[in-house]
């Protein structure tokens, strides 16, 4: 499948803000956003402030779906599944890619960023409710449990990822470090997910 394969602070430069694209880097003061808060590029910091209601619409929902490491195919599909649920159509659309497996390694702290996470997860490390899953797009349900496989326990990127969390930071999961088990215990509302991104604004879009 096809993959962006340039460099990913570029995207977060271009969003002015950190996407937390690259692991541990992004949690320090090599992170380019804390120096070189503007758009890449040689007209990226002299770049026309003034954007169009559509311009802001787009960029809006660029940023979530790189955030969430998606091609637009996928996103788009997520929208559409998004529309189909009862509720409002972008709150929806979060608690949906909340659901991803790589999001949840993630947000677990099992990986460094959702792209280490997603290769992880390809190479047959973790399990749900006792059951081998490899692949990064499947839904987590209220409930299931997620754990390192037995004989990836000693994996020196889970545990170096492992060192920045001290207890899960989210309401909707729970960890334990000992086990390298983590359970999601429901949905999250989408006031409790630490999310910088107005989804209103893709539903804006799509609709037009
Ligand atoms: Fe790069 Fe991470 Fe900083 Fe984004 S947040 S610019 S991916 S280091």
């Amino acid at each position: 499948m096809a993959r962006y394969t340039d460099s990913v602070c570029k995207l977060c430069r271009r969003e002015k803000q950190k996407l937390f694209l690259k692991g541990q880097k992004c949690y320090t003061e090599k992170c380019p956003i804390e120096s070189r808060n503007y758009a890449p590029g040689q007209h990226g910091l002299s770049r026309r402030s003034k954007v169009s209601e559509y311009g802001v619409q787009l960029r809006e929902k660029q940023k979530i779906k790189r955030m969430y490491g998606l091609l637009e195919t996928q996103f788009r599909n997520y929208f559409e599944k998004a529309i189909k649920q009862k509720g409002i159509t972008g709150e929806n659309l979060i608690k949906i890619l909340e659901r991803r497996l790589d999001n949840v390694i993630f947000r677990l702290g099992f990986a460094a960023s959702r792209s280490q996470a997603r290769q992880l997860i390809k190479h047959r490390h973790f399990m749900v409710n006792d059951r081998l899953v490899d692949v990064p797009s499947y839904l987590v349900s209220q409930g299931d449990i997620v754990k390192v496989k037995e004989k990836s326990k000693k994996l020196d990127a889970i545990h170096n990822s492992l060192k920045r969390v001290k207890e899960s930071a989210y309401p909707w999961l729970t960890i334990d470090k000992a086990t390298l088990t983590g359970t999601f215990l429901q949905v999250p509302e989408r006031a409790d997910v630490p999310l910088n991104a107005n989804e209103q604004l893709v539903v804006e879009l799509y609709s037009k």
